[in-house]
């Protein structure tokens, strides 16, 4: 740690520096040196920015993406000990230049985890039920109780789910569907020894065979090169008519414009958007612009409950503060 009369931690979330102080003041009695604050925005000049990170023993990341940590600004952090991220993704942060550095990036690991399955289950049965539909026709005086019994609408009792990505959030969406009946499938890049499946009540699938037989496909892959497009117009087109798709991940890994066919065609009945390739999305979006079709439209939600706001807090100081005394990081994902 640097010589300074105390650490200084860079703060590219969008939080008022004597918010992030008064975190961090009821840790001060573990340290030996104060704490300082120094916050940073999009809007600052690549100087101050520079300047900044100069100083850094520890920079906390940008929860709201819109400041990437660059590898020019790795060149910049001298004595940076940890690159705190408070969330789960971290896209926008050049993990390998940060390696370069010998620099750790750690996320929130878990911290959110719980929030993102509710989320994908209580969309799924709310796609299943067409329930926005129900709501908004009844909100402006249309009984549309035959309507929807036309359209079809779905249990998810006996369905099959398919999960893609079975790390920490694919792994509680499918602890939490073991009440509901289903048959889980899963895809990852990397697959469990059988016991383990049978342990978790999941079969594994490869890709295509998992969008042929799911009735509910959700998707929680991390955003990489390998996952930039992985659900496109041929992955969609394998699956079932009746079938939904919810996407709390990342934008970039559905083909956005392939999606919006897809609902508008009906090959598939409907999805669930939490994130996009561009945030805000705004009007002329292809999946802003649909009308008349089943699907949810969230702003980057599924995460980011108050309890799960809590939690991310809590485990970033913590990491912060053990870095400060000294002590190894956890949940690092880069090293
Ligand atoms: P995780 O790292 O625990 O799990 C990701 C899983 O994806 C791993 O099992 C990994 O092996 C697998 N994977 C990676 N690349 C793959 C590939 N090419 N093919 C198949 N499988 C692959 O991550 P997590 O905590 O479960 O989070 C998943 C993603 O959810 C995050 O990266 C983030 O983008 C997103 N997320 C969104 C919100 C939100 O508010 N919408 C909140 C938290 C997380």
């Amino acid at each position: 740690m640097s010589d300074k009369e105390s650490y200084i931690i860079v703060s590219m979330s969008p939080l008022p520096e004597s918010f992030m102080k008064a975190l961090f003041a009821p840790y001060s009695s573990q340290l030996d040196k104060p704490i300082e604050v120094i916050a940073v925005s999009p809007k600052d000049s690549m100087e101050k920015i520079k300047e900044a990170l100069e100083k850094a023993d520890v920079v906390i990341g940008d929860y709201s993406f819109s400041l990437p940590i660059t590898a020019e600004m790795c060149e910049y952090m001298k004595n940076v000990r940890l690159i705190a991220q408070p969330s789960t993704g971290y896209d926008h942060i050049d993990i390998e230049a940060c390696a370069k550095k010998g620099i750790p990036v750690a996320n929130v690991g878990e911290a959110n985890a719980v929030s993102v399955a509710e989320y994908t289950i209580m969309t799924a049965i709310a796609l299943l039920r067409r329930l926005i539909k129900a709501h908004l026709d009844v909100s402006e005086g249309k009984w549309s109780q035959w309507e929807l019994m036309e359209l079809g609408t779905y249990d998810l009792y006996g369905k099959t789910w398919g999960i893609i990505g079975f790390g920490r959030i694919g792994r509680e969406v499918a602890k939490r569907l073991r009440g509901f009946d289903v048959k889980i499938l899963y895809y990852d890049k990397y697959r469990l020894p059988e016991e383990k499946e049978a342990e978790l009540g999941v079969k594994y699938a490869p890709l295509p065979k998992l969008l042929k037989l799911s009735d509910i496909v959700s998707i929680h892959v991390p955003l990489t090169s390998e996952t930039e497009k992985m659900i496109g117009e041929k992955e969609l087109r394998l699956m079932k008519p009746t079938a939904i798709l919810i996407n709390p991940s990342r934008g970039e890994i559905v083909d956005e414009e392939a999606l919006a066919r897809a609902l508008s065609e009906g090959w598939i009945m409907g999805a669930a958007v939490d994130v996009y390739s561009v945030e805000p999305p705004g009007t002329d979006h292809p999946l802003i612009k649909l009308k008349n079709v089943n699907i949810i439209r969230t702003p980057h939600i599924a995460g980011a409950t108050t309890d799960a706001r809590s939690r991310i807090i809590m485990t970033t100081i913590e990491n912060v503060v053990r870095v400060l005394k000294g002590e190894p990081p956890i949940n690092v994902v880069n090293m």
